[in-house]
């Protein structure tokens, strides 16, 4: 069995937002259960800085300017959500860096399934600007870096974030390269993803948008992902499989009102990792948020957990919920494979 590749840097610590719920202490809480567990089946390494020429794949050079220039002058507030300090800039270097080299190694095949385990998060980053405590779009970044080397024809990103990540959303909006799909509660944070939303131009129909009511659980949850994510998968045969994964749908988060249990997230790994085996592809998640420091690394470590062990079989079964069957009617005439069965 191949090892699970965990990639952080000590950079994370360093950007400091000032009181806010996106701290330094949710890596620290992390590292610590895992340090509890001794790493089990985790090959641990340090991320590398993005380059310039990778942020600027998906950021406007002046966006990537402001953020090292507000570093360089010891940081300050960007908006109501989003602050930096001096060691934002490089943090978010290594943040969006963890994430290009998370999918480079799975694209080598040098490991199979892994995570880039870094602050700040990124799914709200926009081409030209910071948002919602994130300052580059990691995920974004390292899906552009492997299609634009040729490494990756198509990417899935599937973003489990309570929140809709309109970053990487409007990013990937007219492509067809990136199968975007997101499970997000509604009405919430930003306030864009509805379902109508699906893309625009070559991207139409590549972009999916599961808005969620608040107090959605794992049953829901679960059901998306192995009778909707899954199949439409199939049909689109990405070579990568990245997960924004936040875990502030998690019932205990301070931030949103999800119902979602550690359970519920090793529900939606298992069905991802068994996907990823049967399409011979790399599984790899990017953290975005999670506000409660307990609920945050008791996930993280139980989804790694199933990261480390083999693909579920074909014994494993996850009940269609009618919320899934609902989203296939409404998908069916784009996607065959969910008219199906
Ligand atoms: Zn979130």
């Amino acid at each position: 069995m191949s090892q699970v590749l965990y990639l952080g840097h000590p950079s994370s610590l360093e950007h400091d937002p000032g009181p806010h719920p996106e701290r330094p202490a949710r890596i620290t809480a992390i590292e610590r259960e895992l340090d509890r567990e001794g790493w089990p089946g985790l090959d641990r390494e340090d991320s590398s800085a993005a380059s310039r020429a990778q942020l600027e794949a998906v950021h406007r050079a002046a966006h990537v300017d402001s953020i090292e220039r507000l570093s360089a002058q010891g940081g300050g507030t960007i908006d109501a959500d989003t602050a930096t300090s001096a060691g934002s800039y490089r943090a978010a270097l290594h943040a969006a860096g963890g994430a290009v080299e998370l999918a480079a190694r799975l694209l080598s095949g040098e490991h199979e399934r892994g995570i880039s385990a870094h602050r700040p998060p990124g799914h709200h980053a926009e081409a030209g600007a910071a948002m919602g405590f994130c300052l580059f779009n990691n995920v974004a970044v390292a899906a552009r870096d492997a299609l634009d080397r040729g490494a990756a024809e198509r990417v899935l990103i599937l973003d489990w974030d309570i929140h809709h990540g309109n970053g990487t959303n409007d990013i990937f909006h007219d492509s067809d390269q990136v199968l975007y799909v997101s499970i997000h509660g509604w009405p919430l944070y930003p306030g864009s993803g509805p379902f109508e939303d699906r893309g625009a131009g070559p991207g139409e129909g590549y972009t999916i948008n599961l808005p969620v009511a608040h107090g959605t659980g794992d049953d829901v949850y679960a059901s998306l992902v192995e009778h909707v994510v899954v199949p439409v998968a199939r049909e689109y045969r990405p070579d990568l499989i990245l997960v924004s994964a936040g875990f502030d749908a998690h019932r205990a988060d301070p931030l949103a009102a999800g119902a979602v249990t550690e359970m519920g997230f090793v529900a939606m790994t298992r069905s991802l990792h068994r996907l990823a085996a049967e399409l011979g592809v790399g599984l790899g998640l990017v953290l975005e948020g999670g506000y409660d420091l307990g609920a945050l690394a008791a996930s993280v470590a139980v989804v790694l957990r199933e990261l480390v062990k083999p693909p579920p079989d074909s014994g494993w079964e996850v009940a269609r919920h009618p919320a899934a069957s609902a989203v296939r009617g409404r998908l069916a005439e784009r996607w065959s494979a969910l008219a199906r069965s």
